[in-house]
């Protein structure tokens, strides 16, 4: 009986990848609400389960659409070195210089999340409730993801240096073990962003730089730990899963020295900020007499259907945590 466990949790790890984790992902864009003005939160406030339970949509559509994968990395390192000149961050130059092909191979994310931010100020401009939701909860995915080092790294599961399933270590097993109990998520408010394309590249290259730190630390690790301590059968939502023990994944965070968790307040920041500038670009409209975004028939399929694919559980493209 109990080797059935064993063997079941064995097939269980990691087994699914996903950026930043399903829970980081609805964490973000849950705390990011509280950011917001009161003329947004009279909204965004009671559709708060609707952002946070879509948060995840993206990386479920990777499972339906094949192009959806680029939208979630940059693998900005194909480019040449730091701060990598060689890429025009104006998507046009950019397609002249390599062409479009290529530039969805290695990832388009710093491009994609400024196609949603235009998306959202649209919704936001024609007060089209289902769309503000929809899009919001999105470009909270888009951003988020620029945030995490290893999507703006070509070794973005640490498979061309021996560390695989750091993606998913880095990005779900230590913000699980620690957000919930040891994690600061009072930010302040949202900032209204005066250029967004410069803030967004930003962003991506914060994490480009980080990357290397990522993988560095857990080499450091996984030098003082010994191998059999290194993974454990610890249950998480009451299932036994052979794992990042917790004294690795405590190890790793200390040399990171909270980096997960600054990352995490900055992709909240970043995500509430994205939905502010939206909403003043679309001249501030009111929000308050929005109907509560429920979804249309058509909305409701098109999620089940998702949801199906997901279950599924193949992904069509490229995993950006594989
Ligand atoms: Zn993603």
């Amino acid at each position: 009986m109990k080797k059935g466990i064993l063997s079941a949790g064995l097939l269980l790890i990691y087994s699914r990848l996903f950026c930043w984790g399903f829970y980081m992902h609805q964490q973000i864009n849950y705390h990011a609400v509280f950011l917001l003005p009161p003329q947004m939160m009279i909204f965004f406030k009671p559709n708060i389960g609707y952002l946070t339970e879509h948060a995840v949509d993206p990386d479920k559509r990777r499972y339906a659409v094949a192009t959806e994968g680029a939208h979630h990395f940059m693998d900005i390192d194909h480019y040449g070195a730091y701060p990598y000149r060689d890429l025009p961050r104006d998507y046009k130059s950019a397609v002249e210089k390599f062409s479009a092909d290529t530039l969805r191979a290695y990832g388009i994310v710093p491009w994609w999340i400024q196609t949603m931010l235009g998306r959202l100020t649209k919704a936001f401009r024609e007060k089209d409730a289902r769309l503000i939701l929809k899009y919001a909860a999105d470009i909270g995915h888009y951003i988020a993801d620029a945030h995490v080092p290893l999507h703006a790294c070509s070794n973005h599961n640490g498979q061309l240096t021996n560390q695989q399933g750091i993606h998913a270590f880095w990005e779900s097993r230590v913000p699980e073990l620690l957000a919930a109990d040891h994690w600061d998520f009072f930010i302040g408010k949202a900032a209204y962003i005066e250029d967004p394309p410069s803030f967004i590249w930003a962003r991506l290259l914060e994490s480009a730089a980080a990357a290397d730190t990522v993988l560095r630390c857990e080499r450091e690790a996984s030098l003082q730990i010994r191998p059999d301590q290194k993974f454990a059968f610890e249950e998480r939502n009451g299932i036994l899963l052979r794992q990042y023990s917790t004294t690795y994944a405590l190890l790793y965070n200390e040399k990171l020295k909270d980096m997960v968790e600054r990352r995490t307040r900055q992709s909240i920041f970043a995500v509430a900020s994205l939905w502010y500038t939206a909403w003043v670009n679309a001249g501030q409209p009111p929000l308050d007499r929005l109907m509560n975004g429920s979804l249309s028939l058509a909305d409701q399929q098109e999620y089940q259907l998702l949801n199906l694919e997901w279950k599924k559980g193949k992904v069509l493209g490229r995993d950006c945590g594989e």
